[in-house]
């Protein structure tokens, strides 16, 4: 079994997880109705997205 040859220094192992921190969630604003969405989701209060109209019912399966 492979075992490390040398102990991870706490330094090390903080600039390992330097990138796991949690970001804040990204809001974008609906260009139809204003209401905050999130990014690469049709709106869910009108049901547009990239300008094209999808119906509401997309929650299915
Ligand atoms: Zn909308």
């Amino acid at each position: 079994m492979a075992v490390p040859k040398r102990r991870t220094s706490h330094a090390r192992q903080g600039k390992r997880r330097s990138h796991m921190a949690r970001h804040p969630m990204q809001l974008q604003y609906c260009p139809e109705c204003q209401e905050p969405v999130l990014p690469h989701r049709i709106c869910s209060n009108c049901g547009t997205y990239r300008a094209h109209k999808y119906e509401k019912k997309e929650e299915e399966k």
